[in-house]
């Protein structure tokens, strides 16, 4: 079978799942629609400020859209987040203090976040400032609850830490489920810990999200999931209004806090980067099932499996070979439309500790909700392929990658 071929019969094996992945685009689509007529958007609201930013009717009808869709208090969501890195730091350093303990129970966090915590020496850490880190792994891809338990019994603890999407690890990403029940049990003997999750890639990809099953703090990106490929930068953060107001007080200054942050041009592409995420993460979702089906067919290891219940938007091919991956992520940045002459090549990135080859044929720079795939250049060989504005983008992309691994 030629590739046409093998996408075709493909195709016809997946409508019971696409039609799983449409019915969450709508729902999902109604929360997003309900939120902006709840709040009266309005075009007055597409005008933006300059300068301190005060009085941004637009900054703020947004950050009470997003207070709706994500059932939260409060939300910050500002275009001087640079990146979902940036969002987790200035929300860890918001709200811990020296000799304060957080404890991720997910195991070792996103490699950017090495350096913030201190895992990775960095004289600006939160470590440097005396903050306490500590880690508890996961046990089969799901929490490690007696460890969990034990652990946050003892009330000496500031923050409970759960990263949601796998990042550069070969685990399982996290389900709402899994989420809720952790935050359950661990309710049961602790009221007092902030749980924070990192919500980056999963936004969108079910019906639910983190605060309105009982989180307390939720960060995610916006050139992820909810910018809908619109959005030119930033990223959000919503939960409890006496935490967001602390991190607030971190993002700009303290007594100023929200009320500063000037939108610059961006509260239009924010609402409608919103209004049209549900629909973009869609496409996203099925590309991912499409390739995980194709590549599975073509005899190479894929997580998540093609009929798997998606978690967040990334699909990972295992290659077991250097020059696999290479030709793969070359391949989906030559079907990109913009750089498609780049030749990507392994090489060294800020905030991480091995090569990485990443392909980012992209209108926003960075932007993972555009189809794009990267991986580290260390065994065992491991693709993260997201994103595809439009379904139709996304299986362009997948056949020239396939055709490239063929040569
Ligand atoms: C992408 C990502 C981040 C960091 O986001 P950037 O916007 O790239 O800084 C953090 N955590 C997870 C799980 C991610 O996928």
């Amino acid at each position: 079978m030629n590739v046409d071929e093998l996408i075709n019969v493909a195709e016809k094996s997946l409508k019971e799942e696409y039609e799983k992945v449409d019915e969450i685009v709508f729902l999902n689509s109604k929360k997003i629609l309900d939120a902006f007529q709840k709040e009266n958007v309005s075009e007055y609201h597409f005008n933006s400020t300059t300068g301190y930013g005060y009085n941004d009717a637009g900054r703020d009808v947004i950050e009470r859209v997003y207070s709706d869709v994500f059932k939260s208090e409060s939300a910050l969501v500002r275009g001087q987040f640079i990146s979902g890195t940036h969002a987790l730091t200035v929300t860890l350093f918001g709200l811990l203090r020296p000799n304060d303990i957080m404890l991720s129970i997910s195991g070792l966090p996103y490699d950017t976040l090495h350096e913030v915590i201190g895992i990775k020496q960095n004289p600006s850490s939160l470590m440097s400032f005396n903050v306490k880190y500590e880690q508890i792994d996961l046990l089969n891809n799901d929490f490690d609850y007696d460890k969990i338990i034990n652990r946050v019994k003892d009330k000496n603890l500031k923050m409970i830490y759960i990263q949601r999407s796998k990042g550069y690890s070969t685990r399982k990403s996290i389900s709402i489920e899994k989420l809720e029940n952790v935050i359950k049990a661990i309710r049961k003997v602790n009221n007092d810990a902030i749980i924070m999750v990192d919500n980056c890639y999963c936004e969108f990809v079910t019906t639910k999200e983190p605060i309105e099953i009982g989180a307390d703090i939720c960060v995610g990106s916006l050139i992820k999931n909810l910018g809908g490929g619109i959005a030119p930068n930033g990223a959000y953060v919503v939960g409890k209004k006496n935490l967001i107001d602390l991190v607030a007080e971190r993002l700009t200054a303290p007594g100023e806090g929200r009320e500063v942050g000037p939108s610059l041009n961006m509260n239009k592409p924010l609402l409608q980067g919103l209004f049209f995420a549900p629909s973009v993460v869609g496409s996203a979702v099925k590309t991912a099932i499409l390739t995980s089906y194709v590549l599975e067919k073509l005899n190479y290891d894929v997580e998540p499996k093609y009929n798997e219940k998606r978690v967040d938007i990334v699909q990972n091919i295992i290659f077991n070979n250097k020059e696999d991956l290479i030709k793969y992520v070359q391949g989906i940045q030559m079907a990109s439309p913009i750089d498609s002459c780049a030749i990507p090549q392994p090489s060294d990135m800020p905030g991480y500790d091995d090569q990485i080859i990443m392909a980012a044929g992209a209108f926003t720079q960075g932007s993972s909700i555009e189809l794009s795939c990267d991986g580290p250049v260390r065994p065992p060989y491991i693709a993260y392929q997201q994103g595809g504005l439009t379904y139709e983008y996304g299986k362009l992309g997948l056949l020239k990658a396939i055709s490239e691994l063929k040569k």
